[in-house]
């Protein structure tokens, strides 16, 4: 046995992890969540059929290459659950961790050597600095280490802090993102194919505004991953 296991069923004896989607204990092997949650969330598995809802959401608003998402999201569910845990309780290992997963998913389906970069959608920075991460960075950190490519935020900025948008109509909710983002180092960005990631996508004007941005800067193509799209 090695001194770094020894050190870890140590660590695990006395701060024994916990499952954040049942609150049961990890067993050995299991990190973040339990095979049991895992099984049981409802996955999208978009990444096998090109033309999903998703992707035909935004194929008529902006040229994508791939688009996908990892769950399917269900109100009061253990997706829901995940989610605000990974957003607002200070726990960015949730991300990293469904990062990791959805990239053992995409590397089955020969889907490694499609992208170049990895482009977290944007939080302000002051409000990144709040929280103490950004969630959707977190979850690009997860792909970045199966994908094997490199997770940046250098590439896409948020310049100003938006309202909430919950009671905005689509309308507004445009104006409110197409003028928040700006692309820096735009020479390094020129022919690089994008993986553009988010936490959860509902109209999806978000990302795309950001991927409008990235485009227009001369990016060779953009592609979408999510953690859940509400449907
Ligand atoms: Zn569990």
């Amino acid at each position: 046995m090695k001194f770094t296991e020894i050190l870890e069923d140590f660590v695990f004896l006395f701060y024994p992890n916990y499952c954040r989607g049942c609150s049961e204990s990890l067993v050995k092997g299991e990190k973040i969540i339990c095979t049991r949650c895992m099984l049981d969330l409802p996955k999208s598995n978009y990444h096998l059929e090109r033309d999903n809802p998703f992707y035909l959401k935004f194929s008529g608003r902006i040229p994508v290459k791939f688009v996908m998402t990892l769950f399917k999201f269900v109100k009061q569910g253990k997706v829901q659950h995940l989610l605000h845990a990974l957003k607002y309780k200070n726990q960015p290992e949730i991300g990293v961790q469904l990062g990791r997963v959805y990239g053992a998913d995409l590397v089955n389906e020969k889907y490694k050597d499609q992208f170049d970069v990895i482009v977290p959608v944007p939080l302000h920075e002051s409000k990144k600095r709040k929280r103490g991460y950004n969630q959707s960075e977190e979850f690009g950190k997860g792909l970045s280490e199966v994908l094997e490519i490199p997770c940046t935020e250098k590439f896409l900025k948020r310049t100003r802090a938006t309202s909430t948008q919950t009671k905005k109509s689509k309308l507004n909710r445009w104006e409110n993102v197409s003028e928040v983002f700006e692309v820096e180092q735009k020479e390094e960005l020129k022919g690089k194919r994008i993986l553009l990631v988010d936490d959860v996508v509902t109209t999806g004007a978000t990302l795309e505004a950001c991927g409008q941005k990235l485009l227009e800067a001369g990016c060779g193509d953009v592609s979408i991953a999510c953690i859940a799209a509400t449907q």
